[in-house]
């Protein structure tokens, strides 16, 4: 039943731009050496062509003569319940999709929405692991993954206004910006949030929070569920159109990025005209416009280093902004990890992973790639601008008692800010 739910949809899904891409496979096995669940654990299962493996199947056998030839010659099995059991495991607790894989393919084959399609099929089946579903049902029912409803939003806001003595504005009609941060930040990292109000304060940004599109952390699309996805994306766009803003800014949140960013215009209506940036992208205009200014080399002692999201960095490019700000703050001691950038490795905690409690061991497992590339450039703090990655690491510094700081990008910004 589950098989056939999750079939009906793959084959629903298969439109000749993804079957163009599951015809070009030649099973070369090169994705896999860039996947960090596989890289960390030798494990052929976590290989990303293996994670479209129930796709390709559904594929070949409702669509190609071959496919129909094997099923009725019984050379391959129709996909059972156990099939549709097994490989959620893997495409959920052992996938960020991080989509470092699509970069490697020598055929071009992008394996990451692939990965996102065999999710969409299997929340349609209903086979979604539970600890993510719960979180999932959380921000149906409460508008936030991690509780934050309207009292708990207005309660932690007056809070970080008071705490770090900033102006925070919520729900300014006419605003040109809207800023959305995530759960975590708000919950975990409110630090975050009175450093970004002061960037912007200092910039002169006519900008505003909103009560209702408070909430930029998308859970549906993690699951694979569009309907999901666009519910939460729809909360944000309603908070566009009822404040009149002309540009959204997403904080330190990359997945949320990707959804409001890319995935939005895909699946929905956007409000026209509308732009949406990532406030690492804003920082580097600031910067390179004179509306902000430095201390420089504020942060030259011990060694530091940076960590590329891969929604920010590899898929939303913003890799220059980050390099540019930490040699203004920290040119003698900044210091690249190999590989960086766009070929940066993922921390192992994105894609909802370190939502699902039984991913936990090979999730600290990818993170030691990470603890080998720190120690290559003997850092003493790691910097980075999505605060998943961040919850990610601050979890597996403690996991592993690592002698190693956790620092957000605009935290540090707004520490060396001159007034
Ligand atoms: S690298 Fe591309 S062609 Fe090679 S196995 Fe992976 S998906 Fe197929
Ligand atoms: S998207 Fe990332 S985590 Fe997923 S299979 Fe590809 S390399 Fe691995």
């Amino acid at each position: 039943m589950q098989a056939q739910i999750a079939i009906n949809t793959f084959v629903k899904e298969t439109g000749g731009y993804v079957a163009a891409q599951l015809e070009a496979c030649t099973r070369c096995g090169m994705c896999a050496e860039a996947c960090h669940f596989y890289l960390a654990t030798g494990n052929p299962e976590y290989a990303p062509v293996w994670k479209i493996e129930l796709l390709k199947r559904a594929y070949e056998q409702r669509f190609t003569l071959a496919g129909r030839a094997k099923l009725a010659l019984g050379i391959d099995k129709p996909i059972s319940d156990e099939d549709v059991a097994h490989f959620s495991k893997i495409v959920y607790e052992a996938c960020t999709m991080c989509n470092k894989c699509s970069m490697v393919c020598p055929m071009g084959i992008q394996l990451g929405p692939l990965i996102h399609e065999v999710r969409t099929g299997f929340s349609e089946a209903g086979v979604v692991p539970a600890d993510l579903m719960a979180v999932v049902n959380k921000q149906v029912e409460e508008g936030s993954p991690l509780g934050v409803t309207d009292d708990v939003y207005a309660d932690r806001m007056e809070w970080v206004a008071d705490e770090w003595e900033v102006e925070l504005p919520i729900d300014v009609k006419g605003a040109d910006t809207l800023v959305v941060f995530s759960s975590i930040e708000v919950m975990k990292f409110p630090e975050n949030i009175a450093a970004i109000a002061r960037i912007l304060n200092a910039a002169g940004e006519k900008w505003t929070l909103s009560t209702t599109g408070r909430e930029v952390v998308n859970f549906g699309f993690y699951e694979g569920s569009p309907e999901r996805t666009r519910m939460f994306l729809q909360r944000v766009f309603d908070a566009v159109k009822e404040l009149g803003v002309k540009k959204v800014v997403v904080t330190e949140c990359g997945h949320a990025y990707d959804a409001l960013r890319w995935t939005s215009y895909n699946i929905m209506e956007v409000p026209a005209g509308i732009e949406i940036t990532h406030i690492v992208g804003l920082i580097g205009e600031y910067i390179r416009a004179g509306k902000i200014k430095l201390k420089a080399g504020a942060y030259n002692n011990g060694t530091l280093t940076f960590h590329d999201a891969c929604k920010i960095q590899r898929r939303g490019g913003h890799v220059k902004e980050p390099r540019e700000i930490l040699n203004i703050l920290a040119p003698q001691s900044f210091k690249e990890m190999t590989p960086n950038k766009e070929e940066s490795i993922c921390c192992g905690g994105g894609g909802g992973v370190i939502a699902i409690k039984e991913a936990d061991p090979i999730r600290y497992a990818a993170f030691e790639l990470k603890i080998d590339q720190m120690r290559n450039v003997g850092a003493k703090t790691v910097v980075m601008s999505c605060s998943n990655c961040r919850l990610q690491f601050t979890d597996c510094v403690q996991h592993f008692n690592l002698d190693v700081k956790v620092a957000g990008l605009c935290q540090m910004v707004a520490e060396a800010l001159e007034e």
